[in-house]
């Protein structure tokens, strides 16, 4: 689970979160939608401790990560992160991506995380891929290595900041089908998308955020198709 409490970012005298308060339990899937520059990846990078938060307590399974002798590599150990470009390692086949961080943080042997790998190779639909180069796949198939890869480090939760928003449109409904298996599988999930549909079926609640505050949240349904403030309305009638 996720608990956010007064959390604040400012860059210099920028205010960019100012003073979100939120909750994830373990196995919802929790959408955030909101304008751009509203500080949604701001939020998820400050989640998984990309950046420091100004004040403000983040609690991950009840633990405070802001406290300072807390272990960041362990907490990101524990937190997957998948990004709209997709980040893969160019110059490794798409089974060294998904080998090398489970070798050199988690400690596992060579054919411990190959196994590992090649399981999660085949959730998302790649195991014939294992030996392709990130440069010889689509948009699609290396957003799907890239979740494969973050599952490989057996998280807790996943973190997903627009991970279809550099796709062609065709390439989107697979890796929406690989997020929608995992939320069904039961993983905490956080995933600021675009992606309406999605978070309609698959959400747990959605969260709409504008100007560093959280506007408005609730069930998805119900902040789609009845919000309840002004900000909110006017943001979906320009998406919608
Ligand atoms: P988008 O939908 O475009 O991705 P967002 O909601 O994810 O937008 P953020 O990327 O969190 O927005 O940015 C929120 C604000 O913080 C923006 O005004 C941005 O310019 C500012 N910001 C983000 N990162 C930094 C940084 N490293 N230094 C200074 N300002 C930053
Ligand atoms: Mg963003």
């Amino acid at each position: 689970a996720i608990e956010v409490r007064g959390l604040h970012k400012h860059y210099g005298r920028h205010e960019v979160l100012k003073g979100i308060d939120f909750h994830v339990a373990a196995g919802q899937v929790v959408c955030v939608i909101g304008p751009s520059g509203s500080g949604k990846s701001t939020l998820l990078r400050c989640v998984n401790r990309l950046e420091e938060p100004s004040a403000g307590e983040i609690l991950i399974e009840g633990v405070d990560i802001c406290d300072r002798k807390v272990d960041l590599d362990e907490v990101r150990s524990r937190i997957g992160m998948v990004f709209q470009q997709f980040n893969l390692f160019p110059h490794l086949s798409v089974l060294k991506n998904l080998t090398l961080a489970q070798r050199s943080v988690r400690g596992r042997g060579k054919d411990e995380a190959v196994r590992i790998a090649r399981q999660n190779l085949a959730k998302v639909g790649l195991s014939e891929k294992e030996s392709a180069y990130p440069a010889h796949l689509s948009g699609g198939q290396q957003q799907r290595v890239a979740i494969a890869r973050a599952l490989s480090m057996n998280p807790d939760m996943m973190l997903f900041d627009e991970p279809t928003s550099a796709l062609d449109p065709e390439l989107v409904g697979d890796v929406l089908g690989v997020m929608k298996d995992l939320a069904q599988e039961g993983m905490t999930m956080m995933v600021v998308t675009h992606e309406m549909g999605f978070a309609r079926e698959v959400g747990d609640k959605l969260v709409f955020m504008d100007g560093g505050v959280v506007v408005e949240e609730g069930l998805p349904v119900d902040v789609l198709s009845n919000p309840q403030h002004e900000r909110t309305q006017s943001f979906l009638s320009k998406v919608l």
